[in-house]
């Protein structure tokens, strides 16, 4: 059986008519810039993440860049994050003039550890930079009670964490505002690049408005802070929000199919398997599994025909533009030991049960085979 690690484009398949009809009718309009669908995009966003406001731009890593710059975070600034994410969370710290303070994550869940938070908290820091990953939330009770001790500004990087909630609190709603990513391959995918910005506060929203179209004011041609060209496009926003009445029923096949993984995996050994922590829920953005022969189980699945991927390879601090911050081999052994171990295996909306079922026994008849 081949199983395929994404399935892009059935999402479109599944709504065919709908998202036909409004891609038509944004061509049809003229009405290309800031259009009908960016605005109701930005409403159904608001709405689905609790927040009082919803911006939309052009990528995840547009959203973080500018959330920073509306904070007020640049050179001579620290800010505490991890080296376990996507390069964005940390390329755009850089951007702003800011030093990225790398902490190591928690062994279970890949997310920053609070406990190994104030020890790198110094009188610079301005800023913490959780990552929500693969579909479930950072420890933000802990990571709040820390920043309100010390007097620091808090960003989500939550471009995994659409749908996501921690005690029954959206995500984008615990720090200042959050980021979220729509590349195609995230739980909600545009067509090409999206981001959104999510905020309770109205002088970050109205500075962020700002900053994304060229720092312009309240009038046209007067500018108030330095800005870039980032708003969404209007047919991916006509996509979107056409996507947005599925959603739910994806995320569900996600989950549905996570604990079906859960189940057959169980007690396989070599197997270190996903946990939701408590008070989250799951949205399941990647299942990804720990074992110390990955690189035998990814050959081994991928001679069986399944598609798997890693997520991340190798960690922040040991690449090039970010190996000068003081975070040599060895500083942050659960993150570089975790970037060895980690695969991550099929899952989306449209993956089935056989399917699931398949890849399980592949991965247990390599467990019992062991390495050849
Ligand atoms: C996808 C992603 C981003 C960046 O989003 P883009 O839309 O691709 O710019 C940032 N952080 C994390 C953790 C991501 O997974």
């Amino acid at each position: 059986m081949k199983v395929n690690f994404y399935a892009i484009a059935a999402q479109y398949h599944d709504l065919k008519e709908q998202i036909d009809a409004a891609v038509l009718e944004v061509l049809d309009s003229g009405a290309y810039s800031l259009g009908k669908y960016h605005n109701l995009f930005e409403k159904q966003m608001a709405e689905r993440q609790q927040s009082k406001y919803a911006l939309a731009v052009n990528s995840g890593t547009d959203a973080l860049r500018i959330i920073m710059d509306a904070c007020g975070i640049g050179k001579g600034d620290e800010v505490i994050t991890t080296a376990f994410t996507f390069v964005a969370s940390t390329e755009t710290i850089v951007q702003t003039g800011a030093t990225p303070v790398f902490v190591d994550i928690d062994p279970i869940t890949f997310m920053i550890d609070p406990a190994k938070i104030e020890a790198a908290i110094t009188p610079k820091t301005k800023a913490i930079l959780p990552i929500h990953l693969f579909g479930q939330m950072a420890n933000m009770k802990a990571i709040m009670d820390l920043a309100a001790k010390h007097n620091l500004i808090v960003l989500e990087d939550a471009a995994q964490a659409l749908d996501c909630h921690q005690n029954g609190v959206m995500a984008g709603n615990f720090g200042k505002a959050a980021g979220f990513s729509f590349y195609v391959t995230k739980n909600l995918g545009a067509i090409g690049d999206g981001g959104l910005i999510t905020t309770n506060d109205d002088a970050i929203f109205e500075a962020c408005k700002s900053i994304r179209v060229h720092g312009m004011g309240r009038e046209r041609y007067y500018y108030d802070h330095v800005g870039y060209t980032s708003r969404l496009n209007e047919l991916s926003a006509a996509v979107m929000s056409v996507k947005l009445s599925k959603l739910s029923d994806w995320n569900d096949n996600r989950e549905k199919m996570g604990h079906i993984y859960l189940e057959e995996l169980a007690g396989v050994k070599g197997i270190q398997l996903p946990e939701t922590q408590e008070g989250n829920n799951n949205t399941f953005h990647q299942f990804c599994v720990l074992s110390e022969e990955r690189d035998e189980l990814q050959k081994f699945l991928q001679s069986k025909e399944v598609g798997c991927a890693i997520y991340y390879p190798v960690p922040l601090h040991f690449h090039q533009p970010y190996a000068h911050y003081g975070h040599g081999e060895g500083s942050l052994p659960i993150t570089e030991r975790v970037c060895r171990q980690i695969l991550s295996l099929p899952i989306h909306p449209h993956l089935k049960e056989e399917e699931v079922r398949y890849v399980s026994a592949c991965v247990r008849e390599f467990a019992t085979a062991g390495v050849s």
